[in-house]
């Protein structure tokens, strides 16, 4: 390790914080956080128990009337602090992502931007939060229509996006005038911690943002989810933990976002400019080690393109730097643990099984650190487990079609929908897979389609609700009616 890097894990804290105070986990207990890179752990933090969760929400709820009574102005003001506070901490928030996930240190470097920017959007939008005025259809009463935080928040982000996902949440229910209680994912945890530094130095009153790190995610999360005080639960991770925490909610009938899973498709038509789509397909698949929810999962490439098309990827894959993220020109870091990498294999071993071919890749990487090579798998039959599970890693998996029907079809047939990409030159045919494909976002002739100012999102089992774009605060603010006579 760099002093540089020892230096700036130096000044990352590393207990829970609740209240506005750096505080202990119950009995002193800690968690470590490791280099998937090398394995070494380089942080003990605060391990939290379910006592330690309930006293983080009761501070989020003690500051829950005033901090929603504050001048939408004020709070704009803090988001803006923060967000100028987060550019002049790029270099280290990139930095610490690198080093907890594994990431190439210019990917932290674009998260910190992507991250940053929900800060400046959501500063902007909560000044805006507005409410109609109108008389009733029979004239007999005035009706207003206004707009209140929804209250306290509980927040639960995953390791893939350790910044954006935090910020993507908190941003928008500080805007709306929410207080929150936010657990960041135990394999990466470290930026959440130093974001909240940032948080606090931009002026954030004591108990708006509580953050509990812990090793048992279900048991600290549950009495806070159960918790009747508690208004709202947002979500990003896998289906099958959305799938809990929404049934764990309906209990108190909590409102839900949820950012879940992906399986999304990237159809390349036969008239598609072939140069643009695997530009296109480098960075749907393989930004973030393959380890996004917006990853290209499945390349539904029209028979007549298909070889060429997989003979350019596996060329400009074969040529891709591996290595740990902080080394110069690293394309592809480490996966996030040994299980990631045990499934990028399986996936590929029952592809080939099956029939595909492996094009190039393949193969794990001897450790330290958990590297599974960049890899490019052609001829994938139907019923391949590639096709229907996310992959999570650096695999590009190839099928084909033969009619844009046939297209349609295979790039629906997921119970998923977040994202979906579709390269044509055709105008006409691009339309009809906008309206045609069941997908939550969708980029046409373009690899990557996130943007603070746009809903980010998914339909069928990929989730509910909306993370910025004018809708982002929506989730954040329940809708009040009242009739005046007039
Ligand atoms: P995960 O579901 O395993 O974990 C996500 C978070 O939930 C972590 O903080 C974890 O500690 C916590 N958790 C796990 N089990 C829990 C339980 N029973 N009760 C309460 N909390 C629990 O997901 P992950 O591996 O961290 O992230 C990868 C997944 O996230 C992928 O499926 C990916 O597609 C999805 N994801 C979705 C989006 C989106 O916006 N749609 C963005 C990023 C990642």
């Amino acid at each position: 390790m760099t002093s540089r890097e020892q230096e700036l894990l130096g000044r990352v804290p590393t207990q829970l914080f609740i209240g506005g105070q750096w505080t202990d986990a119950e009995g002193s207990r800690t968690l470590v956080v490791r280099d998937p890179a090398t394995g070494d752990v380089i942080r003990e933090i605060a391990d939290a128990s379910p006592a330690d969760g309930i006293r983080a929400l009761d501070a989020a709820v003690a500051a829950q009337e005033a901090w929603a009574a504050t001048a939408p102005r004020e709070r704009s003001d803090i988001l803006r602090r923060a967000f100028d506070l987060v550019q002049a901490h790029k270099e280290d928030l990139a930095l610490l992502m690198t080093l907890e996930m594994g990431k190439p240190l210019a990917e932290a470097r674009g998260e910190v931007v992507y991250g940053g920017e929900f800060l400046r959007w959501f500063s902007e939008e909560a000044v805006r939060i507005s409410g109609r005025y109108g008389l009733n259809p029979e004239g007999t009463g005035r009706m207003v229509i206004s707009q209140r935080p929804v209250g306290p928040s509980f927040f639960i982000t995953p390791w893939n996006f350790p910044f954006a996902m935090a910020t993507r949440k908190i941003a928008p229910a500080l805007a709306a005038g929410c207080t929150v209680v936010i657990k960041p994912p135990e394999l990466t945890p470290l930026t959440t911690l130093f974001f909240t530094t940032l948080l606090v130095e931009a002026g954030l009153p004591s108990g708006v943002v509580n953050v509990v790190t812990t090793s048992s995610s279900s048991s600290v999360s549950g009495p806070i989810i159960s918790d009747p005080r508690l208004r709202k639960l947002s979500f990003t991770g896998s289906t099958g933990v959305g799938q809990k925490l929404i049934s764990q909610a309906a209990e108190g009938v909590l409102r839900v976002s949820m950012e879940l899973g992906g399986n999304a498709p990237f159809v390349v038509f036969e008239d598609a400019d072939l140069d643009k789509a695997v530009e296109g397909a480098l960075l749907a698949k393989f930004r973030n080690i393959g380890q996004a929810c917006t990853a290209a999962n499945r390349f539904i490439v029209h028979e007549s393109v298909a070889a060429e098309f997989g003979r350019r990827i596996a060329e400009k894959v074969g040529a891709m730097k591996v290595g740990r993220g902080t080394e110069e020109g690293v394309q592809i870091g480490p996966l996030i643990d040994d299980r990631a990498v045990a499934k990028a294999q399986e996936l590929v071993t029952d592809a080939v099984e099956r029939g595909a071919t492996v094009l190039v890749g393949g193969q794990a990487l001897d450790g330290p650190g958990t590297f599974y090579e960049p890899t490019v798998v052609d001829g994938v039959v139907p019923g391949s487990a590639i096709l229907r599970e996310e992959i999570f890693g650096p695999v590009l998996a190839i099928t084909t079609f033969t009619d844009e029907a046939e297209a349609v079809r295979l790039a629906n047939d997921t119970e998923y929908g977040l994202v979906s990409y579709v390269f044509t030159q055709d105008l006409a045919r691009g339309h009809r897979m906008i309206d045609q494909l069941e997908t939550g976002m969708m980029g046409l002739n373009v690899g990557v389609v996130s943007n603070a100012a746009a809903p980010f999102g998914g339909v069928k089992q990929s989730g509910v609700g909306r993370e910025g774009g004018l809708e982002g605060i929506n989730e954040y603010l329940s809708v009040k009616y009242t009739l005046i006579p007039a």
